[in-house]
């Protein structure tokens, strides 16, 4: 047996077999080769694996989402079929005498750049399929598979990092666990691991190497320990607190269809965070009571290329007429930082996290901003959508984002596409600066949900990525309270509701402390609703309120 310790980020117990996740990047050598032949032949072999591996996912996406969504797929076998390109690896291979592995990488840089040269858009927008496919291939050459979690049954996820780009097209039934090496608390990792309500470990020293796969593993995610190949007492023990655990959540299940109001009747709305669609059955399932948050942008990460106002739309109307009228808070897109699309081709920057992402990319990008508004609007027609921009900064770029809301509700109007008139703003409070004027801002809008991860990461100067950082990163730090409070404050000084939808709403120990500052709602990872609930259903507030000064 052996025992690894990291930092748990999601408590449970999770009992299966090891799976490395195997990264898709590459590191292309070039090598010297005598036999020409052989580097042909083993390029036509990964070719065709590429092509089967094309055909599965287009199998798989045409029962998932659909025959227009899986026609990428589609796309890409024809690309790996290209004569071009096969015989442009097959000439750098015989004229060069170099290894397959390479004339495919150089091939797949000459043609991704021909496309990024070209005036039409739309071809422009084939370069990233170039390198998909060209990924693909190498990853054949080399045996690393296609990627991600390679498995029939449910297994414990062994990773480096999970990039989000690749935690949305894991398959989630297949996931028991997820133990990264590194990744930090805050990361999209964990919060995927509290959607899914799953134990996760991060920080965790475990080899990523081919003999782990397979290996029977408990992930204690109370103790953060990993038990490799566990001894049957062990085994046996761990058993008996994952039953333990099975019966505290059927429990919590009694919960459900009740109110949520303290003891002294202060009533505070509890909703749900989710990244995509799959995410709805757990909405449901924990009883949330609305969507506060609906990171779009996951949407555009899933994709080969800029998502159309048409498949938005479908994805949008799915989620809204599925919360049958209750509300669904939508973000806007939040791409840049940690969040990367390639088809962006967004600048190289030294410091992304303060860099152009999210509203920024959407005021000076402002056709993929209106597309994503269009599509969003035209689902507000079919239940109770509600809009919200992140890591504001200012009422001008509200005056902005509101001018183009507008106009394209006249664009709509014009069209005589329906939609939500009376449709709710609303910003987050990503940024000390938005803290700083929140009254100001809340008279703009109807209402704030607080970015807490971002929140902290500025206030604080700490890289919330940063796992070495951890130990510095303090969520409770007197100067994210005192903030937290000026914004409830401001937000209804200006006539809007405030809710938290950050890692932070769903900590326990606070939710007294959110009561009291008098915090409309809380938005929180699916698994985190019904303890949520439970927690506001035995607080007494009043008493407290007075201690702090509150009323
Ligand atoms: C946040 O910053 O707290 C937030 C909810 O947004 P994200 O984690 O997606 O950046
Ligand atoms: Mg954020």
């Amino acid at each position: 047996m052996i025992v690894l310790e990291g930092k748990a980020v999601f408590e449970g117990v999770a009992i299966g077999k090891l799976s490395v996740y195997k990264k898709k990047e590459q590191m292309v050598k070039r090598e010297k080769v005598t036999d020409s032949a052989a580097q042909i032949k083993r390029y036509e072999d990964a070719r065709q694996m590429a092509a089967a591996q094309l055909q599965a996912l287009y199998d798989k996406a045409v029962k998932e989402v659909g025959e227009a969504s899986a026609e990428i797929f589609e796309a890409h076998q024809f690309m790996v079929e290209d004569g071009d390109y096969i015989d442009s690896v097959e000439n750098i291979i015989n004229t060069e005498c170099v290894n397959a592995e390479y004339a495919v990488a150089k091939t797949g840089d000459n043609f991704r750049q021909m496309f990024l040269d070209m005036d039409d858009e739309y071809f422009r927008g084939r370069a990233a399929d170039i390198k998909d496919i060209t990924e693909r291939i190498i990853n054949c050459l080399m045996g690393a598979g296609d990627g991600g979690v390679e498995s029939d049954e449910p297994v414990i996820v062994v990773a480096d990092d999970l990039a989000p780009s690749e935690t949305v097209q894991m398959d989630k039934d297949k996931i028991l666990s997820f133990v990264t090496v590194h990744g930090s608390a805050n990361s999209h990792t964990s919060i995927l691991a509290k959607t899914m309500n799953i134990p996760a470990i991060i920080g965790c020293d475990i080899p990523l190497t081919d003999e782990m796969d397979g290996q029977l593993a408990v992930v204690d995610g109370f103790e953060g320990k990993v038990y490799i190949n566990p001894e049957p007492q062990v085994l046996e023990e761990k058993k008996k607190i994952a039953a333990k655990e099975q019966e505290k959540k059927a429990l919590l299940e009694l919960l459900k269809g009740k109110d949520n109001v303290t003891l002294d009747g202060q009533r505070i709305n509890i909703y749900a965070n989710i990244g995509n669609t799959k995410d709805l059955a757990l909405v449901l399932k924990n009883d949330a009571g609305g969507i506060g948050l609906f990171r779009s942008e996951f949407i555009y990460l899933g994709s080969d290329d800029y998502p159309t106002e048409e498949e938005q739309f479908a994805i949008y109307k799915q989620v809204v007429q599925t919360m049958a009228g209750k509300k669904v808070i939508i973000r806007t897109l939040d791409i840049g930082a940690d969040k990367q699309a390639d088809y962006f081709e967004l600048p190289k920057e030294e410091n992304p996290a303060l860099g152009l992402r999210a509203i920024r990319i959407c005021l000076t990008r402002p056709e993929i901003f209106k597309t994503q508004l269009r599509a969003i609007l035209r689902a507000s027609a079919y239940g109770k959508a509600a809009i919200m921009f992140p890591m504001i900064i200012s009422v001008g770029e509200v005056k902005k984002i509101k001018e183009i809301v507008a106009a394209v509700k006249e664009e709509l109007d014009n069209e005589g596409l329906a939609y939500d008139k009376d449709i709710e703003l609303g910003v987050m409070i990503e940024t000390p600066a938005a803290v700083m004027i929140a009254e100001d801002l809340a008279k703009e809008v109807d209402f704030f949900s607080v970015g807490t991860n971002d929140l902290t990461q500025y206030t604080l100067a700490i890289d919330r990525q940063n796992q070495t950082l951890d130990e510095f990163y303090d969520s409770h730090h007197p100067a994210i309270l005192k903030m937290l409070k000026m914004i409830v404050d401001g937000a209804h000084k200006g006539g809007a509701w405030a809710g938290i939808c950050g890692e932070l709403g769903s900590d326990l120990s606070l939710t007294k402390e959110f009561l009291a500052m008098g915090f409309d709602e809380l938005s929180v990872s699916p698994g985190r609703i019904l303890p949520l609930r439970k927690a506001v259903l035995e607080t007494n507030v009043s008493e407290y309120k007075k201690e702090k000064g509150y009323i």
